[in-house]
């Protein structure tokens, strides 16, 4: 569905983030992107939305694309309305807007009635923002926050959905809630979904399939059970000795 082939992208003209990055995400799978800070992770899925390109100095090489279409090169709004949406690190709501707002705003390229059937599947995902939903974004806990803005995402009804770092920051019992919701998605609506973690116990759990990236290149690749076996991601990546 995803194929990202040879990709370069450099920061300030020289700064080389990441380097020949090839990967590929299948229909209806869940694939993880694992690395340490710094790595180039965000950068690919900066690279991968369309928003590169918005600060002098952003240079990138290869091609993106999705379905065997070009998408690198397109305008962020028309990658969304091809059904490719990402829940940013961080979560960018609109704080001084209500959840629910917040949540239309994720359906903009929507009719009413799918925003409508959007809200219920959103709400019953997570039924704790149902509760707050005249409340303003900006006062919720942080995993509120990171239910609202995968929420809005949603909304969107992506065929592809991609997450920074949704495990961040966040109570267990939070984090639970948010991946049995993705999983769920997977399995009942074949959403395809590319991961971004740093805990990689959780995404080699929840992914199919794996890549590693250190210092902008795939290190390292395979389906999730090999690589939750190989001793260098054990050592590594999911803290055993
Ligand atoms: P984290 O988990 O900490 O978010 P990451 O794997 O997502 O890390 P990136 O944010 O993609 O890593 O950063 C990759 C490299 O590019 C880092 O060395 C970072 O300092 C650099 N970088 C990121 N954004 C910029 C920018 N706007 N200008 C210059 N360098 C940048």
């Amino acid at each position: 569905m995803l194929a990202l082939n040879n990709i370069q992208i450099l920061y300030d003209r020289a700064i080389e983030a990441v380097r020949d990055v090839s990967l590929e995400v299948a229909q209806g799978t869940i694939v993880a992107l694992l690395g340490s800070n710094g790595a180039g992770k965000s950068t690919i899925l900066k690279a991968i939305s369309g928003v590169l390109y918005q600060e002098d100095g952003e240079i990138m090489s290869g091609s993106i694309l999705l379905d065997g279409e070009r998408i690198s090169g397109a305008a962020p709004r028309d990658i969304v309305c091809k059904g490719l949406l990402q829940v940013p690190e961080g979560r960018a709501l609109f704080a001084t807007l209500t959840v629910e707002e917040n949540l239309l705003m994720g359906g903009f390229t929507r009719s009413r009635s799918e925003a409508a059937d959007g809200l219920d599947t959103v709400y019953g995902l997570f039924p704790r923002i149902k509760e707050r939903r005249t409340q303003v974004a900006g006062y919720l806990s942080g995993g509120e926050q990171q239910m609202v803005a995968v929420g809005r995402a949603l909304m969107g009804r992506p065929r592809l959905l991609m997450l920074d770092e949704p495990s961040l920051g966040l109570a267990p019992q939070i984090v639970d809630t948010i991946f049995e919701a993705i999983i769920k998605l997977n399995a009942e609506s074949a959403m395809t979904v590319l991961l971004v973690e740093q805990n990689a116990q959780l995404a080699l759990q929840t992914a199919s399939y794996g890549y590693i990236i250190e210092n902008g290149r795939i290190v390292l690749d395979g389906p999730a059970e090999k690589l939750r076996s190989n001793n260098d991601v054990q050592e590594f990546y999911l803290g055993f000795s």
